[in-house]
């Protein structure tokens, strides 16, 4: 559908790699469906990943002790976040679709894009308890994880050495985007793309840019503990 709006995370140190090819080919495909895609570089931005003082501005709410998540659920209320943070969550405000591209760092998310996890989706923006979940702020958005790996396929299966890649989907999928509300596809990965020939690489990138074609199609997974873990 036209006129949808994307925010594309993305963390790679290399526009050259993999990871920036297929973030490429997601907004190449994606704007000529019409949709309005963002690109959150998160190395080019130098994206700030710690979680600090600093995030918030002017008088804090405890000068005797310091809790960063109190701390900031306060300077949200205040508008008084910095503003990079600001600007993150006005693009994810705006997003109808969020896509996180990232190569598989120690089975999870590297950490600049874990950072932004960490800094951007504040309580009182994406969440506060008890609205999580099915009534977290962030409902009637689409998450995506596409995402790159070094082991094969093989090993990341039920019985496969690594376990099934499903595992290691928990803490992203639900414990962080489903949690703030968001509805989650189907993750996109690519297995092993160093290992891979020349030939098989463009393939994966076709691939990734024919289910953009249907993507507006698909249907959210069940993202309970069955689909990760049964
Ligand atoms: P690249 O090396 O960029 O891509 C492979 C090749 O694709 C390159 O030669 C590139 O030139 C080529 N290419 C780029 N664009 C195109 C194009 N348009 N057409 C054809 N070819 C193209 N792996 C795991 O499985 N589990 C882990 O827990 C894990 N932890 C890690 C932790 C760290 C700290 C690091 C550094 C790596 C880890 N890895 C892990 C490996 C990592 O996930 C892979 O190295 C990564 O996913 C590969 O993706 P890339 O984009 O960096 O690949
Ligand atoms: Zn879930």
């Amino acid at each position: 559908l036209p006129g949808r709006n994307v925010l594309i995370v993305y963390a790679h140190q290399e526009p050259k790699s993999l990871n920036g090819s297929l973030k490429n080919v997601a907004v190449e495909e994606l704007s000529k469906q019409g949709c309005s895609v963002t690109v959150s570089d998160l190395y080019a931005m130098q994206f700030e990943p710690r979680a600090t003082r600093n995030d918030i501005v002017g008088c804090l709410h405890n000068l005797e002790e310091f809790d960063y998540g109190v701390e900031v659920r306060e300077a949200y209320k205040r508008g008084d976040l910095s503003s990079d943070l600001i600007e993150e969550q006005k693009k994810v405000q705006e997003a109808d679709l969020l896509i996180f591209q990232f190569p598989l760092y120690w089975f999870s998310m590297p950490a600049i894009m874990k950072g932004w996890m960490d800094r951007v989706l504040v309580e009182g923006f994406a969440h506060q308890f008890p609205d999580c979940y099915s009534s977290g702020f962030l409902k009637n958005k689409l998450a995506l994880f596409s995402f790159t790996t070094g082991g094969s396929q093989e090993m990341y299966t039920k019985g496969g050495i690594s376990g099934d890649i499903r595992y290691l989907l928990w803490p992203m999928q639900h414990g962080i985007m489903h949690y703030c509300g968001v509805k989650v596809l189907a993750p996109h990965i690519c297995f092993a793309p160093e290992s891979v020939s020349e030939e098989e690489r463009k393939e994966m990138l076709l691939a990734w840019g024919q289910r953009l074609k249907t993507l507006w199609k698909e249907k959210p997974i069940d993202c309970s503990p069955e689909w990760y873990f049964k």
